[in-house]
């Protein structure tokens, strides 16, 4: 069977009778095999998802009216969204064998308008990490090299797309981990707005940060997923009570003001390719009409301090639930209760979330509350008011996603300051709540991939991804 990129084509080849969902189904379980070595599914729900597509084949020889709106995707969702009666882990020991008691909101969504899920992916543990490595399952291997890393959190998700074992990954963003294994793997990678899309069934790194987000290979396909997904969510309190966003055009004449940052095209960190891939960017879009124009911003320096002080003290906050008691793993022979919490957080946990953990208790101890969290807290709203301002004058900041392309498997273990310094391009969008894509590129003097990352104001997706459709062909 061909190998289908776009939601629009299959639904086609449904509906002409060139194929059935059982075959899309059967042609993704064959690749999932195939791709076996690379690490990418923790579980795969086979009988379940043929169960489905049966159903489904059904349905549309019946009434084809009678469908739902995303009939003929198939999707892999990320170890940390709930799936009631399915195994949930995080990649972490701590959850054990636990099982989801609910679906979460966005899933929910999937399932109604009639999306297949076909396996949970691979991740870092509690979605915290740039490479796939910090798993209880062992690293995910990047498909376009099997010596590189994938990226990272929702790594797995990105080459599930990437090697078509299925149309949509299903991932979460925090700082980056949707949009950077994007850029990692050559696909599409967005997170929206805050509070764009319930988090309701997210296990919860930072909740101020936590996006659900999307990786596809067309726009097209990940704009229909995000307007089914997104919407108020009575669930969560921070889900925004606005209409979802309406579906991309195809609208390629308009032009936008642009903006993008010398400091950030200057940063000593940035692989010259992909300064000079990003330089050829702004150049044509500047021949096609758009305004383009150079911007201060002197917080480039404070992005990553900010992020990782508020979101390891929220992180230590989110994960004391996980005491031994309530879910997962208990430790046994223990003498007392502190011995309980005490051996069954050490024995769960992996290296990066304790790290985390010390970091962000640290962080919010009493002598060093005011010095480290309150002054993050601080910046973060200087942060705001300046995207705030840019975004008054312009639609889009463009930049690169990352600063690297997918780093070879185990250099990133070794120095994990070096690996939070990578995530200065992608924090921005979530300290300041902002959406944004990261856009695959190619350039000559690479055998990698990179990603353009363009960030628009709040609430402003529908056009942000119609010019994700005009930057992929220019
Ligand atoms: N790499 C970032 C981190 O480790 C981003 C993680 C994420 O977005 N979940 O925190």
């Amino acid at each position: 069977m061909s190998k289908y990129t776009s939601l629009s084509d299959i639904q086609a080849a449904l509906k002409d009778g060139s194929t059935t969902m059982v075959d899309v189904v059967q042609s993704y379980l064959q690749r999932i095999k195939e791709t076996n070595h690379l690490n990418i599914y923790v579980e795969v729900y086979e009988e379940e998802a043929f169960a489905k597509a049966k159903e489904l084949d059904r349905k549309l020889e019946k009434d084809p009216s009678c469908v739902g709106g995303l009939f003929g995707a198939v999707a892999s969702i990320k170890d940390v969204l709930c799936y009631k009666d399915h195994k949930l882990t995080a990649a972490s020991n701590i959850l054990g064998s636990f099982t989801s008691q609910f679906t979460a909101t966005a899933v929910q969504r999937l399932l109604d308008e009639d999306v297949i899920i076909i396996g949970r992916t691979n991740c870092d543990e509690f979605a915290m990490g740039s490479t796939n490595e910090h798993t209880r399952y062992g690293p995910t291997l990047n498909g376009l090299d099997e010596s590189r890393v994938p990226g990272g959190s929702s790594g797995a998700a990105a080459v599930s797309v990437e090697r078509d074992t299925c149309l949509i990954g299903v991932g979460s963003d925090t700082g980056g981990s949707v949009r950077q294994p994007a850029a990692f793997c050559g696909i599409y990678g967005m997170k929206p707005t805050y509070g764009r899309i319930s988090r309701y069934g997210l296990i919860a790194y930072g909740s101020s940060f936590d996006q659900i987000g999307l990786l596809t290979k067309d726009v097209d396909t990940l704009s229909r997923a995000l307007t089914v997904m997104s919407g108020p969510d009575p669930m969560d309190a921070t889900c925004l009570s606005i209409e979802a966003p309406a579906i991309a055009s195809a609208d390629q004449a308009s032009k936008y003001k642009i903006a993008y940052i010398p400091e950030v095209l200057n940063h000593p960190g940035l692989k010259p390719e992909i300064k000079k891939g990003c330089e050829e960017v702004i150049e044509n879009l500047k021949e096609q009409g758009h305004g383009c124009e150079a911007i201060d911003f002197d917080l480039l320096s404070y992005l990553v301090p900010t992020y990782y002080v508020l979101t390891t003290a929220e992180a230590s906050s989110n994960l004391s639930r996980y005491d031994g008691i309530r879910y997962g793993l208990r430790a046994d022979d223990v003498e007392d209760l502190e011995e309980l919490y005490e051996r069954s957080r050490s024995e769960g946990f992996g290296t990066e979330v304790k790290r985390r953990i010390m970091m962000g208790t640290f962080v919010l101890s009493v002598g060093y509350f005011d010095a480290y969290f309150t002054k993050a807290q601080q910046v973060r709203t200087l942060i705001i008011q300046r995207l705030t301002e840019v975004f008054s004058k312009f639609d889009f900041i463009v930049m690169p996603t990352t600063t690297d392309i997918a780093w070879p498997i185990g250099e990133m273990i070794k120095d994990p300051v070096s690996m939070y310094l990578a995530d200065v391009y992608t924090v921005l969008a979530n300290l300041g709540g902002y959406p944004a894509i990261s856009i695959p590129k190619s350039s000559e003097g690479l055998d990698m991939p990179f990603g353009i990352q363009v960030m628009s104001d709040k609430c402003t997706e529908a056009q942000l991804l119609s010019f994700a459709k005009q930057l992929s062909i220019s």
